[in-house]
């Protein structure tokens, strides 16, 4: 009898709705319920075939097709080539797929067990001086040493961890940055890298290769200039003729839109086949140099649906994915496939998490200014109509420090986190009614920005419809 079993670069972790499988290769993340968990848990040996009309049964061909199964006897072998897998296929393999029916899915507010991506800021240190840059510089004390980092894979690991996205700074300014990327790597935890590419040479890339780097980032857009653009095509084309997986990080403006065909048409004939486009983020502490830079830079709602027709002439030919702050752009998704397809809104605390240089945990990159009870009044966004003082902003600070608290317990409590995490919070405004709201919910730093509430309703998303309003 036709026997199926676990592919080996499946990670299982038992959640309270049941369960979750990532698969390391293919980067798809799965989320089921206690049956299903059950069943994937059993394949670890193999096993037959489940009868017709036994539950597990249905599931079956969709595991396999997206390469969660295998059969049993060349199962091993289905993992090989990471290389030849462009994440095209997965992308494809996702839309094929059907919700599994009855699936209790994750709902808003749940907290996982652990992230699935946490974030690392490696270090505060940069060769450039992009303006709108997110690394604030409240992390203030030495960075993270070697031994602290590899101490905190070692939790990671232990917590079924599936992923690090590891950023800066520039990262490449780390000199032991291949060192903890290939121990995340050894430990189960697939290692990402987001860097500007200046300092990206051949012995660099080997070394990534060594360090079993799943794929590596390369911002576009820079602080500028006709030198600069060179050496990051020059970067681009580097990575392009290694061994690794290669994407482009798009951070998209207003100045931008209008180049943005034609930009995607150059990366699409250096050979990329993966942008990621990024939204432009107000500051996540008061400071006027940021709040100027946001109010020339945001996107607004006639910039996003230009935005969404561009990237519609694209598909099938660029696999384009958006940051979770563009997931309004899919408003006229069905929630269930969005689930599915593991795209998820804002998961700031709830998804995943950021460790800051010297050891702060914030609940995302973007929400990690000082608490609501910052004595000091600032407005966060000196432009908004709605000016709110900093110290009436609900305000997720930071949940502490790894350097005196387990990362585990610092995940767990998340007591400064109850805003993201409460189930009963839903978002306010034009996202009230909603239909994708469970899955998407806004852009919490946005609305935290402009209207001082992380719930207020994403202003300047396309399906709002009514016009920038703060609640409902
Ligand atoms: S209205 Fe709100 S919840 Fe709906 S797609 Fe837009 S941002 Fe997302
Ligand atoms: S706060 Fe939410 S929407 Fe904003 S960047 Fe973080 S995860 Fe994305």
């Amino acid at each position: 009898m036709e026997a199926w079993q676990l592919a080996e670069a499946v990670t299982l972790r038992p959640e309270a709705f049941g369960g979750m499988a990532f698969h390391r290769e293919r980067g798809i993340t799965l989320e089921v319920d206690a049956e299903a968990y059950r069943f994937l848990c059993t394949c670890r040996e193999p096993r037959p075939l489940p009868p017709p009309g036994h539950p597990a049964a249905r599931l079956v061909p969709q595991l396999a097709r997206l390469g969660f199964l295998a059969p049993a006897e060349d199962g091993r072998k289905a993992e090989d080539g990471r290389k030849a897998e462009d994440g095209r296929k997965a992308e494809d393999g996702r839309e094929q797929v059907q919700p599994v029916p009855h699936a209790p899915w994750l709902g808003d507010g749940v907290t996982l067990s652990a992230p699935e991506t946490v974030h690392l800021a490696i270090t505060a240190r940069c060769n450039l001086s992009c303006p709108g840059c997110y690394v604030p510089r409240f992390d203030a004390g030495p960075e993270l040493t070697t031994a602290e980092l590899h101490g905190l894979v070692d939790q990671w690991a232990q917590m079924h961890v599936f992923q690090l996205a590891v950023g800066g700074g520039e990262p490449l300014l780390r000199e032991d940055l291949f060192d903890v990327l290939a121990y995340a790597r050894e430990r189960g935890i697939v290692p990402n890298l987001t860097t500007n590419g200046m300092l990206l040479t051949p012995d660099v890339l080997r070394r990534l290769e060594w360090a079993g780097v799943a794929r590596v980032n390369l911002s576009w857009n820079g602080p500028g200039g006709g030198g600069q653009r060179r050496a990051v095509a020059q970067a681009l084309r580097m990575l392009l003729d290694s061994a690794l997986q290669v994407g482009v990080n798009l951070l998209v403006t207003p100045a931008l839109l209008p180049g943005l065909p034609r930009l995607l048409a150059r990366l699409h004939a250096l050979g990329v086949r993966r942008v990621t486009i990024l939204r432009p983020k107000p500051p996540a502490i008061p400071s006027e140099a940021g709040a100027v830079w946001y109010a020339a830079n945001r996107l607004r709602r006639a910039d996003l649906l230009r935005l969404r027709a561009i990237m519609d002439s694209w598909q099938g030919v660029l696999a384009l994915e958006v940051d979770s702050a563009l997931v309004g752009l899919m408003g006229d998704a069905d929630p269930a496939t969005l689930r599915w397809r593991g795209i998820h809104g804002c998961a700031a605390g709830r998804r995943m998490c950021t460790v800051w240089p010297a050891g702060r945990v914030t609940p995302c990159s973007f929400l990690a200014g000082p608490s609501g009870s910052d004595p000091s009044g600032q407005t966060l966004n000196p432009h908004s109509a709605f000016r709110i003082p900093q110290s009436q902003i609900r305000n997720p600070k930071s949940a502490g420090d790894v350097r005196q608290v387990d990362f585990a317990e610092l995940w767990a409590r998340g007591e400064n986190w109850n805003a993201l995490r409460d189930p009963t919070r839903q978002p306010q405004g034009g996202c009230a009614g909603c239909k994708i709201a469970s899955q998407c919910g806004g852009a919490r730093c946005v609305a935290r920005y402009e209207c001082g509430d992380l719930f207020a309703g994403d202003a300047e998303c396309p399906h709002f419809g009514k016009g920038a309003t703060c609640a409902s």
